[in-house]
């Protein structure tokens, strides 16, 4: 099984496929000077968002799939002089942290000259043609991690906002309570400026922040910030540092704190407890919400199906569904879907209930650290004493070559999974987070809910 699935990466791997980012490549526009805003940036979109090309979302049951509109961000993005490169190779529905559970093989890393390490997943097309150079800017999907863990890998930047800042309208669902879009770049100027376009509300998305919580976030922003050139006071929690952290990448965690303290930053040690259960209840609720979310692939409307729909016997429609699924979903795709039913059953008793429990405690754990009020969940009363931000690594360890992921994987899938372990809890929390370069490795910078404003200036303490 190994051997085969690195085969089948090979067979894609072409080197005029910028590291087999593309899924597919429409011919090159030259940038327009028309003065707005993004006219002088190409972008790529992740193959889960709609647009006018295809979108298969890296799967044998989308990959004859086109669709009739475009996500709202997408649209946004071309309204405002964004020039479309194509869109990017994934992990299939967004689920996994390699790029190698694509129908159309494995996305490579750019930034390696070997040619054979991970992307990262699952946006890894978009982090790879990003870190090559093909394009500014692409939009990824960022459901437990997804921009940041490739951003780290691919050393390039990952942003993903609080839930709901971003529209998904258009953006196909991996598991829709913990799904935002993220933007991948390699500076903080177009980060910003593309999230400038797309920070908006959308009626047709119903978890899109409306614009009169947008204007009281902004206030309660304005209100707790320390203002530009002040020092920020940076928590540092102590349950990212699991075992499962490489000795380099611990380094590099403690060679960016260092450097905020000589900046005159204030650290501070925290512990958020329910961070440790996190990963755990991630997988339960994604799971469940994905089995859920992809029970309309039928085959039978649209999509991949083993025989053309007039043909249809009625009598034998349930199990032409069932070879339409199995032939057209992917072995990690399966997989999650069984968890998720199982999860989703009465068999399981309560998983579903304790994992939503853990969430919500986990927010309240998030809430008391913070300087910032949580305006969605908490009072107003700001904490004098509270964390500006919070930063951590981004990824346990190196970066894995695609024969050592897979490896790895098939000891056992939860060692796969443990590549979420950092960027997880802010998803479930539904924390605005990004990623950014740092040595050879990464940082991730979390701060509360609705205050990207003081993510992005920490960033750039960083950078700079
Ligand atoms: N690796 C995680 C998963 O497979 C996160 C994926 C994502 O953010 N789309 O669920």
């Amino acid at each position: 099984m190994l051997s085969r699935r690195v085969r089948t990466f090979k067979r894609h791997l072409n080197t005029n496929d910028a590291y087999n980012a593309f899924i597919s490549k429409p011919s090159s526009v030259s940038p327009g000077v028309d003065g707005r805003i993004l006219s002088h940036l190409t972008y790529t979109l992740k193959d889960n968002f709609m647009n006018s090309d295809s979108t298969t979302c890296a799967s044998k049951l989308l990959s004859n799939f086109k669709s009739p509109y475009s996500a709202t961000a997408a649209s946004l993005i071309d309204e405002n002089g964004g020039q479309f490169r194509g869109k990017n190779n994934m992990d299939e529905f967004g689920m996994g942290s390699s790029n190698t559970n694509s129908y159309y093989g494995a996305a490579t890393n750019p930034k390696y000259e070997d040619g054979d390490r991970i992307a990262g997943g699952s946006s890894g097309g978009s982090a790879a043609a990003v870190s090559a150079g093909v394009v500014n800017f692409s939009l990824g999907t960022d459901t437990g991690g997804s921009v940041r863990l490739p951003a780290s890998y691919c050393g390039v930047i990952g942003f993903k906002p609080s839930y709901g800042r971003i529209s998904r309208w258009g953006v196909v669902a991996y598991a829709q309570s913990l799904d935002t879009v993220g933007i991948l770049a390699r500076d903080m100027d177009t980060v910003e400026k593309v999230y400038g376009v797309l920070n908006r509300h959308d009626e047709k998305d119903p978890t899109s922040l409306p614009a009169g919580i947008r204007d009281m976030l902004q206030s309660v922003e304005e209100a707790v910030d320390p203002g530009a050139g002040e020092g920020l006071t940076i928590g540092i929690p102590q349950e990212f540092l699991v075992k499962e952290l490489s000795p380099q990448n611990r380094e590099c965690w403690l060679n960016a704190v260092e450097r905020l303290q000589d900046m005159g930053h204030t650290i501070k040690r925290i512990s958020i407890p329910s961070i440790k259960s996190s990963l755990s209840a991630y997988y339960t609720i994604a799971t469940a919400e994905a089995a859920s979310n992809l029970s309309r692939y039928d085959g039978l409307r649209y999509g991949f199906s083993q025989e053309a729909p007039e043909d249809v016997d009625l009598d034998t429609v349930s199990a032409l569904i069932a070879k339409n699924r199995s032939l057209g979903f992917g072995p990690e795709v399966q997989k999650r879907i069984l968890l998720g039913n199982y999860t989703l059953s009465s068999d399981s008793g309560n998983h579903y209930l304790k994992a939503t429990q853990v969430r919500k405690q986990l927010v309240h754990e998030f809430n008391g650290i913070f300087k910032s009020p949580n305006f969605l969940t908490n009072s107003l009363d700001a904490q004098e004493d509270g964390c500006d931000v919070l930063i951590s690594p981004t990824s346990v360890g190196d970066t894995p070559t695609i024969e050592e992921f897979l490896r790895n994987d098939a000891d056992n899938f939860l060692n796969s999974y443990a590549n979420d372990l950092l960027t997880i809890p802010a998803s479930l929390a539904g924390l605005p987070a990004i990623s950014i370069p740092w040595g050879n490795q990464s940082i991730q910078i979390m701060s509360q809910f609705g205050n990207e404003h003081i993510l992005f200036r920490a960033s750039r303490y960083l950078l700079n």
